[in-house]
């Protein structure tokens, strides 16, 4: 954790204990979903999947540019990275009222994503993702909120002025804002419903379960033509099951090329 001017920089590992620290002395209902647009990868100077940018001078230009509008601070009350870290800004702490969406920021937490996550944009880096789902969690867990579309709000929800329409709807949103590939799905509700909502679920369902990541009752039997052969597990909503067991139960054959990382499965006949 690195203090530094108006923000505090930490690791997605220290998020949660952070958090548990803090007093909330305001009702917050709604956490919103952004994504900066710019700055983005591209500003933040990715080689090799490393920013060149320094953490502070982003979020320092962010606010200059947040004040340059006549706002009184950072906009947002917290900034993920494609890193994964997390900072907190200090001059719009988790109690004070963000500028995030206009009109609609009373009892609100604006959480701004850095990147460009519009349709040809950034490619959300694995980190950030898993960052991401678990700062919602983690708010969720602490706010006592359950994830679902009117809890966890996309910017594009929202008319300029404030007035929620509950989906993107072009023409009408103000922005396409956390994007059109948010999340890989985009910015609908529908979008947000069947992917970023289950997968904060999961993940706050994991924290609740004292964060392990196998609970006993994930683990599930395989059978295969009503024969038991082997156990799997559900983890975050996905199942995964042994596929040699399974495969060669049902009578084809599994190599698997360690180069490649490539698992191919033949079966003589098919
Ligand atoms: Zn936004």
């Amino acid at each position: 954790m690195q203090k530094k001017g108006n923000f505090l920089l930490m690791d997605k590992s220290e998020f949660r204990g952070w958090l548990a620290g803090q007093k909330i002395t305001r009702t917050i209902t709604k956490m919103q979903v952004h994504h900066t647009a710019s700055p983005n990868y591209v500003t933040r100077r990715m080689v090799n999947g490393v920013a060149q940018q320094d953490h502070f001078a982003c979020l320092e230009g962010m606010r200059n540019y947040h004040l340059s509008e006549g706002w009184s601070g950072t906009g947002q009350n917290i900034t993920t990275f494609e890193d994964g870290k997390i900072a907190i800004s200090l001059d719009r702490d988790l109690n004070a009222t963000p500028a995030g969406i206009r009109g609609a920021n009373t009892g609100a937490l604006c959480i701004e994503n850095v990147g460009n996550f519009d349709k040809g944009g950034d490619t959300m880096t694995p980190a950030q993702r898993e960052t991401i789902v678990h700062l919602y969690a983690c708010l969720c867990e602490k706010l006592g909120l359950t994830p679902s579309v009117n809890t966890i709000v996309y910017h594009a929800w929202y008319t300029a002025d404030g007035t929620w329409l509950g989906d993107y709807s072009a023409g009408k949103s103000s922005k396409t804002c956390p994007g059109t590939n948010f999340w890989g799905a985009g910015n609908t509700k529908a979008a947000a419903q069947s992917t970023f909502i289950p997968a904060v679920a999961a993940e706050l369902a994991r924290l609740k379960n004292g964060g392990s990541d196998v609970k006993k009752d994930e683990i599930v039997a395989v059978k295969v033509n009503g024969k038991k052969i082997a156990e799997g597990i559900v983890d975050c909503g996905v199942t995964y099951i042994p596929v040699r067991a399974v495969a060669e139960a049902l009578g084809a054959n599994v190599a698997y090329d360690a180069k490649t990382k490539m698992v191919t499965i033949t079966k003589e006949g098919a």
